[in-house]
């Protein structure tokens, strides 16, 4: 099963994304994820990637599908997966098809998580991130505990410095600059599927588990 996850910042892509690849078995790929763990371990391409992430800017699109590229071809991608903040341009997503074509598979779809900014601006800005595993809390919603200590693994949890008010706002920005086209662009391709993420995460999760046993079945449309 290769899905796609798309959709604005804070619309809950992490959360579901993680929840399903447990469910179904398949890695979970995030090219976020990715990125802060090459920034915590102070390589080159963290190194690279760091000031586009904190001003909550895209890293180039050459480096972020180099990043892809390497993931796809792991054993563990062989079953299926989901990739969570990939492709976030149209050239990314060109990059994407053509690599699925090399390698002779392809996307059975693509999640639009769709949110407005009245309900993922208070998710964003009070979302806390443990350090150590990267389990996701919201302060108000989900919050750990104990304040600063995931429950998982004892580790610090802190906000993601592009969940700052300037950054979300930018974020926004490069979303509907750069992102948004790629909705149009997998619905053309008969792709799509949208789910409104505004309600609670349990009901979504429900939504998206239909979704993923009819793919499973053959049926995914
Ligand atoms: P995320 O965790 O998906 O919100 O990603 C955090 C940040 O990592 C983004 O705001 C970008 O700076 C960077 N990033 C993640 N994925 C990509 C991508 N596919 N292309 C460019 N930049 C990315």
């Amino acid at each position: 099963m290769n899905i796609v996850f798309l959709g604005p910042p804070g619309a809950g892509k992490g959360t579901q994304a993680e929840k399903l690849a447990h469910t179904y078995s398949i890695p979970h790929i995030s090219t976020g994820d990715i990125l802060r763990e090459e920034i915590k371990a102070g390589t080159d391409l963290g190194k690279l990637a760091q000031s586009y992430i904190d001003d909550g800017n895209l890293i180039p699109d050459d480096v972020a599908g180099g990043i892809i590229k390497n993931r796809l071809q792991k054993d563990d991608a062989g079953g299926g997966y989901i990739l969570d903040g990939f492709p976030r341009t149209v050239p990314q997503a060109e990059m994407l098809e053509k690599l699925l074509e090399e390698m002779g598979s392809g996307l059975d779809r693509v999640v639009y998580l769709d949110a407005s900014p009245e309900v993922i601006v208070p998710r964003l800005s009070g979302r806390r991130v443990c350090k150590q595993c990267g389990k996701i809390y919201h302060i108000k919603n989900m919050p750990s505990a104990e304040e600063g200590v995931c429950d998982v693994c004892g580790g610090e949890t802190y906000q993601r410095p592009d969940d700052r008010p300037e950054a979300i706002r930018q974020r926004f920005q490069v979303y509907r600059d750069k992102t948004a086209d790629l909705i149009e662009w997998y619905d053309k391709k008969g792709l799509l599927t949208r789910f409104n993420a505004d309600i609670v995460k349990e009901e979504t999760f429900d939504e998206l588990k239909e979704l993923f046993d009819r793919i499973e079945e053959g049926n995914g449309h």
